[in-house]
């Protein structure tokens, strides 16, 4: 099981690592690590980029995906021989602008989704997908919101510089305080929290800057609502 450094630590962009396996699967050749700073995709962010080099190699990371329990690392097979990389060790280097690029992407995605919560309570998140360029997060419910409205809560959550906190709780507490989820997570199992001030949190296992601020600008660049679905298309600058 690889530990997942990304998980405690947003801005650790260099670390080390023990490559414990290479092997391929139908999107390339991979390699699994003890610990790692890389985000595998998933969650609506898009994975990592990045460098694993040691003595004698280097390997660039062009995608990281969870399958199951495995971190799979993707790395350009062009320079092949990957046999005698069991048990070396690493030095792990993440693509730092990407990764922040993402984590301002995702969190203001959450930000969207509390404010409009907050404003239109029959509105309720149930996907976002934080790609920058192609960012939008979708909402049940059939309500149209002013823009001008929510846009003006946006701005001033940003100004006041919430900080996003992470905790963790298992299912019963988290249901018993905030409210029930509206999918299945196993009893006693504890699962880890985002919270932007005192907005609802939300579990979540993305990237996320420390406060509000650090987001910058978002712009809401579409809105639509058709058949109960509401997507609003945004980006940040
Ligand atoms: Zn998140």
């Amino acid at each position: 099981m690889t530990a997942q450094l990304y998980l405690e630590n947003t801005y650790l962009f260099e670390s080390k690592a023990h490559i414990l396996k290479h092997d391929a699967d139908d999107k390339g050749a991979y390699v699994l690590l003890d610990q790692t700073i890389f985000y595998p995709q998933g969650g609506g962010q898009k994975s990592d980029y990045g460098k694993i080099t040691g003595d004698g190699f280097e390997l660039i990371v062009h995608d990281v995906r969870q399958v199951e329990s495995e971190i799979r690392h993707y790395i350009d097979a062009s320079n092949s021989d990957y046999s005698a990389l069991k048990n070396c060790a690493a030095k792990c280097v993440i693509d730092g602008d990407r990764r922040l690029l993402n984590a301002r992407y995702h969190t203001a995605g959450h930000l969207l989704g509390n404010v409009v919560e907050s404003k239109y309570p029959s509105l309720k998140a149930q996907k976002c997908h934080a790609f920058s360029g192609e960012a939008y997060i979708e909402f049940h419910g059939f309500e149209m919101p002013n823009d001008q409205l929510f846009s003006n809560a946006l701005q001033n959550a940003i100004a006041e510089n919430l900080e996003t906190k992470i905790f963790e709780m298992d299912r019963r507490s988290f249901e018993s305080i905030y409210y029930k989820l509206p999918y299945e997570i196993p009893e006693n199992k504890k699962f880890r929290v985002l919270q932007i001030g005192n907005y609802s949190p939300i579990p979540c296992g993305g990237t996320h800057v420390r406060s509000t601020k650090e987001i910058g600008e978002i712009t809401i660049n579409k809105m639509k609502q058709k058949n109960g679905i509401l997507r609003i298309s945004f980006g940040v600058k």
